[in-house]
């Protein structure tokens, strides 16, 4: 397939980079192909960034046929720009759009894009400390019918967004509410998808814990909340007697690749790591006995947040005082420091883009 680019006439004022914020500014081009039943992927173009004209009875408006993926680009002192694990992302994009019944997408052919698209939006690549270039690649059913059925027609895009750092408040431990009445994924369910519904649906249990003072929330297994799962959109991380442990991949939780990253670098330091579902109770129980170190959730988002408050039911843990912990702050410097070329990348992590 032929990749088309069209370069825009009105490139736009970019904002300042030390007030970037989260997904609010976006870039002056986008990629985007089609996906026809028969054909297959056609129509690949950069082109610039703006709204889509879809028939209001495109099949993803009624039954969320829609599946997501979340990545960055760093730009470094000597303008060097660079993914981190992209087709990692790819892959696991593919994998959510199997659950889905939507098609695959060619994953060197999209990095092949990806990478066209970066080098034509290179300064939009924030180089400031803690600032990158969020990518967004999404996919959608457009088929205009109203039967329940799989589509027969997406799209595939891939949107650009200069980012800050994640949380407001920078690196500081953040307090996160157990919730006991609603789950984010059931067995068999879609809990392992990048897939739009999941997060329609956590949006209530946030807002609940929101409004009681809580910035995110813990989830709990769907079937007898009692087993620790994900900490909003992000993957879940207790240091217990010196261990790390985290919840396994069995299907409810989401394949973080930063959850992976966080796994083989921990090895790499010769921490022991145990991919266990830890018991909620037995958390506040070794919280209680002080055998509780550190807390911490992984995504791509903000590489790795410390958890220094933990609520549940009437109970309350301080963890580490409230402080970020060792081995939080080492798996925050290592993987960050990989990302950006400050550390060597002994895994292959890290790809040039040229
Ligand atoms: C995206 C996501 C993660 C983190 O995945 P990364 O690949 O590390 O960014 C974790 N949990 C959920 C629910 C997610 O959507």
């Amino acid at each position: 397939m032929e990749l088309q680019v069209i370069k825009t006439q009105n490139p736009k004022t970019k904002p300042a980079f030390d007030q970037l914020g989260f997904g609010k500014y976006f870039t002056d081009h986008m990629f985007m192909m089609t996906y026809t039943e028969g054909t297959g992927w056609h129509d690949a173009k950069i082109c610039e960034y703006g709204p889509l004209a879809i028939s209001p009875a495109a099949q993803v408006f009624h039954y969320g046929q829609a599946t997501f993926e979340g990545m960055k680009a760093y730009r470094d002192e000597n303008d060097n720009v660079t993914l981190f694990r992209p087709l990692d992302n790819f892959e696991r994009m593919n994998r959510s759009n199997d659950r889905l019944c939507m098609p695959a997408i060619d994953k060197e052919f999209v990095l092949n894009a990806l990478e066209q698209l970066l080098m034509i939006e290179k300064e939009w690549i924030p180089n400031l400390k803690d600032t990158s270039l969020y990518i967004r690649p999404f996919m959608i059913a457009t088929e205009s019918s109203l039967g329940v059925k799989v589509s027969s027609e997406y799209i595939f895009m891939i949107i650009l967004s200069p980012v800050g750092s994640y949380y407001a408040e920078g690196l500081q431990p953040t307090s996160i509410y157990v919730e006991d009445t609603y789950v984010r994924a059931m067995d068999g369910g879609t809990g392992e998808a990048k897939c739009a519904g999941n997060y329609a649906t956590s949006l209530k249990p946030y807002k609940k814990a929101k409004d009681m003072g809580y910035s995110q929330v813990l989830f709990l297994d769907g079937k007898e909340r009692k087993y620790v799962e994900e900490v909003g959109t992000s993957n879940a991380f207790f240091v217990i007697d010196g261990k790390l442990y985290t919840s396994p991949l069995k299907g409810t939780i989401l394949p973080g690749i930063t959850r992976d990253s966080v796994i083989k670098v921990a090895q790499m330091k010769g921490i022991e790591v145990v991919e266990e579902a830890l018991a909620i109770d037995y958390i506040f129980e070794v919280a209680k006995e002080g055998r509780l170190d550190e807390a911490f959730a992984s995504g791509t988002a903000a590489v790795i947040s410390p958890i220094g408050k933990l609520a549940y039911e009437d109970d309350v843990v301080i963890i580490n005082e409230g402080k970020i912990g060792d081995m939080a702050q080492m798996l925050y410097d290592t993987i960050t420091g990989i990302q950006t070329g400050r550390l060597d990348d002994p895994f292959g992590w890290v790809k040039e883009v040229k």
